[in-house]
């Protein structure tokens, strides 16, 4: 093999995980390089207002806090590259990134790929989507301003994206499949307290009815399996996350759900390689979670860079 350039630490995705990982590395004097498909910041550049992340005491948009991470890492010399990661060979010496940009070498690797929303798996829900379907309250809910919208999930992200909705929209229905919210305590009075928003408990989406954009849903009752149809003009699917991982399932250990296997030390099955972020198993994911592993996966790939574990 020809000369190549081997970087240091490369990390996967852009997100506060990859960017703190890429700032410390470059702070610690390492050739750091991150790679991300379209623009930084992952699932929080599509956060409209971050208000538990702290030093923002009047919150900032995941959007603008996004950016200086990226700013911050890139002023101690950590580079960016937009690419998407094809395929990896994690237990080579280098560790190989295939990419739609060419191949990446690194001795390191920080896993930092985040997770994205889980689908309903409806009939035509993904050519729906952008026509009615929706998986962020927070980037398509002004779509809806004066409509009516239904939220498919019981959990945090259906509770505020109810939230978030009822202030835009005429009416929002939550439908839930049990008969009580799997949200924080801290959402439920709130959501029963709001004039506009209606509940569907014991309930699921069996069909969009769409004609070019969504015109309702067909509900089902699970248990008397009633079908009732409920119109309306859009429908939030917040039915939880699945980890972005297809790309090193063969190569380290996930749990039952597709989460990467890494404590708080962001070790994974291999050595070199560290999961950060939304990606790992974790009880909270969050910013100020995800920065804390990017930071620690960086202690830890210095211990391995300079010959230990
Ligand atoms: P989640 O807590 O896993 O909840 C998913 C919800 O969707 C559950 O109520 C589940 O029903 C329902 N569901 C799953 N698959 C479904 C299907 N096929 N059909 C119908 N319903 C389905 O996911 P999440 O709400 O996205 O939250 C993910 C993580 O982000 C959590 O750790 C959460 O705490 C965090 N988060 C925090 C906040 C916050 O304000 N602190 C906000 C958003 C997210 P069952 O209850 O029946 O399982």
């Amino acid at each position: 093999m020809s000369e190549v350039h081997v970087y240091d630490m490369i990390a996967v995705g852009g997100g506060p995980g990859g960017y703190t990982a890429a700032l410390y590395a470059a702070r610690a004097g390492l050739d750091t390089l991150v790679l991300e498909k379209l623009s930084a910041g992952g699932q929080m550049a599509l956060t409209e207002e971050i208000d538990n992340y702290p030093g923002f005491e009047e919150g900032i948009d995941g959007f603008t806090l996004a950016e200086k991470m990226q700013q911050q890492a890139e002023r101690f010399g950590a580079r960016s590259e937009y690419a998407q990661v094809e395929s990896m060979d994690l237990t080579a010496s280098p560790k190989v990134l295939e990419t739609s940009e060419g191949p990446f070498y690194a001795r390191t690797v920080v896993l930092a790929t985040g997770a994205n929303p889980r689908e309903l798996g409806l009939p035509g829900e993904a050519a729906l989507t952008g026509r009615g379907v929706a998986y962020c309250a927070a980037c398509d809910g002004m779509r809806y301003k004066g409509r009516t919208v239904v939220v498919v999930g019981g959990g945090n992200s259906a509770a505020a994206d109810a939230m978030l909705l009822s202030r835009i929209a005429k009416k929002v229905i939550l439908v839930h499949r049990r008969d009580t919210l799997r949200a924080t305590k801290i959402y439920h009075e709130p959501l029963m307290q709001a004039e506009n928003i209606e509940f569907r408990w014991n309930s699921v989406v069996t069909e969009l009815l769409h004609a070019d954009k969504v015109t309702g849903v067909k509900l089902k009752d699970v248990h008397t399996g009633e079908e009732t149809t409920v119109p309306c003009d859009g429908v939030f699917i917040s039915v939880g996350r699945k980890p972005a991982t297809e790309l090193v399932q063969s190569q380290v250990a996930l749990d039952r759900n597709g989460y990467i296997i890494a404590d708080e030390t962001t070790k994974t099955s291999l050595p070199g390689v560290y999961a950060v972020g939304d990606v790992r198993t974790k009880p909270l994911r969050q910013v100020v979670t995800a920065v804390a592993d990017g930071a620690t996966a960086v202690h830890m790939a210095e211990e391995y860079l300079a010959g230990g574990e």
